[in-house]
């Protein structure tokens, strides 16, 4: 299985967000990041876009899962989907427990499928004692995103410079 580099996950991402304003680059990043494994750039476009383009659908996580929004020749080879950290029947991207929990406001669209950690709170602390827990689990969840919001650069396959000096002479 093939994987997206940096700069095909940047541009997938920016196409998206211009088509939905409402799905955030750095989310869409994050996203296209954890599903880089694909077997194919161009079809994974062409599902992205056919999802962003359908107003059902809510937020981009479904765009990784198997569909009829996949060209046909590439919807068997799609990567299996990891399981729900949470909820560990249902597919990671279209948890249907995370996806209730969003809904009531109990989930950040960017936890699908993700661990929500309960922070414990803090003894003694004063600061705190006056924010709901609410409050707390949404700042944590913040603080959460913005750490996984920076994309790993891959490890370079090939050397940066295209110049190849195939013979050793120098001019
Ligand atoms: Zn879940």
């Amino acid at each position: 299985m093939r994987e997206l580099n940096e700069p095909q996950a940047r541009h997938l991402a920016g196409i998206l967000n211009i088509i939905r304003p409402d799905w955030p680059v750095p989310s869409l990043l994050t996203l296209i990041w954890e599903h880089r494994a694909q077997p194919d750039f161009p079809a994974l476009v062409v599902a992205a876009v056919t999802k962003a383009q359908d107003r059902t659908c809510k937020t981009p996580a479904p765009i990784f899962t198997p569909g009829a929004h996949w060209p046909e020749a590439v919807r068997d080879k799609l990567p299996a989907l990891p399981r729900c950290r949470d909820h560990d029947t249902e597919d990671a991207p279209t948890c249907r427990s995370c996806l209730a929990d969003v809904k009531t406001g109990d989930r950040p669209e960017t936890m699908i499928g993700k661990r929500l950690a309960l922070p414990t709170p803090p003894v003694g602390s004063t600061k705190q004692a006056n924010t709901s827990p609410a409050e707390r689990i949404r700042s944590d969840l913040r603080a959460a995103k913005d750490a996984r919001r920076a994309i790993p650069h891959p490890d370079p396959t090939e050397p940066p410079s295209p110049a190849k000096n195939q013979n050793g002479a120098t001019p």
